[in-house]
C-alpha cells in the first residue's frame, strides 16, 4: 500500500513545479518481489529468536488427541499447559465458483497487475486492496453486502472516504447479494434487488478472516470455540479448559498484529506464574491503510450518541494545516467526539495523510486523561500535519 501510496503522491509532483511526475508507473513484478525480499527478511529475524533463546521449535501441525496430548505431523507430545496462537484464515463464502476467486493470501503473490478486479466484501482489507490497486491502475469494483461500507467508521470519515474512492476511480456498490462466480470470473449479483453481472481479471474474497482453531481438534482438549476463535477470559484463559491460553487472532477479540504482540507476553505470564495479568483495551487506536489512511481510537459520534452520552463534535479539514498545505495533501479531516460539560475526548477520527500517526497522538491523550481543552492548550510543533489534532482539540 505505501508504494502506491507514494506513487499517487509524486503523481502530483506537477502541482508542486516537479516536471514528468504524471507519467511516473508502476513496475508491479517489482513491487511484488521486494514486498517478498521485505517479509523473508522480517521473519528470518523472527525464525532465528526461539533458537537464541534456546526453545525448541517442532515444526509441523499440531491437533489435540486429549486435554493435555497432541500430535504434529505423526509425532505424540504432552504439555501441562498449551497458549494457541494459530492465527486467522481467509473465509471463503458459500457461493457457486468461490473457487475461481482469490484472497489476499493469493492476491499479495500475483505476478501480474489484474486489470479489472472485483471486491467481494467492503470491510478494512478489501477496502485496502481495493484503494492501492485503483491507484495503480486496475479497474475496481466493491460489491458490500450491508448498506455501508466499513460499518465501524464515523459516517462522516465515510464521506470523505467514498469521496476518495471516486477520485481514485473504484465503483462501490452497496447493498449487494452476491450470487456465484461465473465461468470467465463474471461475478453475478442482486443489487438493491436488480440481477447484475461484473467482470473481472480477479476476484478478491475479501468476507472477513475466522479464527484458524479449528484444524487443532479443540474439542479434544475441551476448548470451547465461540464464532471460530477460543473463548477466554480477560488472562486469555479458555473459558472451558484452564490449561489452555489463546492470543491474537486465535483469541479473536481484535485481528490486529500489535494486539498478538501484547497479548503473547501475557499469556506466557498467566501460564508461568497464575493469572496476573489481565488484558487492557479500554484505549485502542486502530488504522485503515486505504489511500488516504484512517486512524481511529475510541467511540464514533453515532456510537457515543446511541450510549446517550452528551456528546459534541470538533472538526477541522486538512485545508486548514499549513504543513498539509505545503505538503500538497489538503484532502482529509480531524473529527474529535467529546463530551459536553466535561470536555472528555471519547474519540477521534482521522482521514488523510500520516492519519495513522496522528490517531496515536490522541490514543496517548487519552490514556493519560488529557480533556480536549487540555491538549488544545498544549505547544505543538509547527508546521506538522500532527499539529492539526491540537488545532482540531483547542476549536
Ligand atoms: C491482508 C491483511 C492485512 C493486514 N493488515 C494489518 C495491518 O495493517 N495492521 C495490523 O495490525 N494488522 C493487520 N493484519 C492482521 C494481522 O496480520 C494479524 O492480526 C496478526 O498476524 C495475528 O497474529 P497471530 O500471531 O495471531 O497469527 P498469525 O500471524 O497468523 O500466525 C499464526 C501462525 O500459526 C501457524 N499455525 C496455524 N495453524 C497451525 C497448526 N495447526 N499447527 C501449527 N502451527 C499453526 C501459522 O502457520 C502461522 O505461522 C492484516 C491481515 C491481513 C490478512
Amino acid at each position: 500500500m505505501s508504494t502506491i501510496e507514494l506513487l499517487t503522491r509524486a503523481r502530483r509532483g506537477k502541482d508542486l513545479g516537479i516536471m514528468g511526475a504524471e507519467n511516473l508507473a508502476l513496475d508491479w513484478p517489482a513491487v511484488i518481489a521486494r514486498k517478498d525480499d521485505i517479509v523473508a527478511r522480517w521473519s528470518k529475524g523472527k525464525d532465528a529468536t526461539p533458537g537464541k533463546l534456546g526453545i525448541p521449535v517442532l515444526r509441523g501441525h499440531g491437533q489435540f488427541t486429549s486435554p493435555h496430548e497432541l500430535v504434529v505431523d505423526g509425532r505424540n507430545f504432552s504439555a501441562d499447559k498449551f497458549v494457541i496462537a494459530t492465527g486467522s484464515k481467509p473465509a471463503r463464502p458459500a457461493i457457486p465458483g468461490v473457487e475461481l476467486g482469490i484472497t489476499s493470501d493469493e492476491l499479495i503473490h500475483l505476478k501480474t497487475q489484474p486489470g479489472e478486479l472485483v471486491v467481494i466484501g467492503g470491510g478494512f482489507i478489501g477496502l485496502e486492496f481495493g484503494f492501492a490497486l485503483a491507484w495503480a491502475g486496475t479497474k475496481v469494483t466493491v460489491l458490500q453486502s450491508g448498506p455501508r461500507i466499513a460499518p465501524a467508521l464515523d459516517d462522516e470519515i465515510r464521506e470523505i472516504l467514498l469521496n476518495a474512492a471516486g477520485e481514485a476511480g473504484m465503483t462501490i456498490k452497496t447493498n449487494v447479494k452476491v450470487n456465484g462466480i461465473a465461468a470467465g470470473k463474471n461475478v453475478e449479483a442482486e443489487v438493491g434487488g436488480r440481477a447484475e453481472k461484473f467482470a473481472a481479471d480477479e476476484v478478491l474474497l475479501a468476507t472477513g478472516r475466522p479464527s484458524n482453531v479449528e484444524p487443532l481438534n479443540p474439542s479434544a482438549a475441551g476448548i470451547e470455540l465461540d464464532r471460530g476463535a477460543v473463548k477466554v477470559n480477560e488472562y486469555l484463559q479458555s473459558i472451558s479448559a484452564p490449561h489452555v491460553y489463546a492470543v491474537g487472532d486465535a483469541a479473536g477479540k481484535h485481528q490486529h498484529s500489535p494486539v498478538a504482540w501484547y497479548e503473547g507476553p501475557i499469556a506466557a505470564h498467566n501460564v508461568l506464574k497464575g493469572n496476573e495479568q489481565k488484558v487492557d483495551f479500554s484505549v485502542f487506536p486502530s488504522a485503515i491503510f486505504t489511500i488516504p489512511a484512517i486512524g481511529q481510537v475510541g467511540l464514533t459520534e453515532r456510537e457515543a450518541l446511541g450510549r446517550g452520552i452528551e456528546a459534541k463534535v470538533s472538526k477541522l479539514s486538512y485545508d486548514s494545516n499549513p504543513a498539509a498545505g505545503v505538503r500538497n495533501e489538503t484532502e482529509g479531516m480531524v473529527k474529535i467526539v467529546y463530551e459536553e460539560g466535561t470536555d472528555r475526548i471519547l474519540g477521534v477520527h482521522v482521514i488523510g495523510a500520516r492519519a495513522e500517526d496522528i490517531v496515536q497522538i490522541a490514543a496517548v491523550a487519552i490514556k493519560g486523561g488529557l480533556n480536549k481543552s487540555e491538549v488544545g492548550a498544549m505547544h505543538y510543533v509547527f508546521p506538522t500535519i500532527g499539529g492539526a489534532i491540537f488545532d482540531t482539540m483547542a476549536s
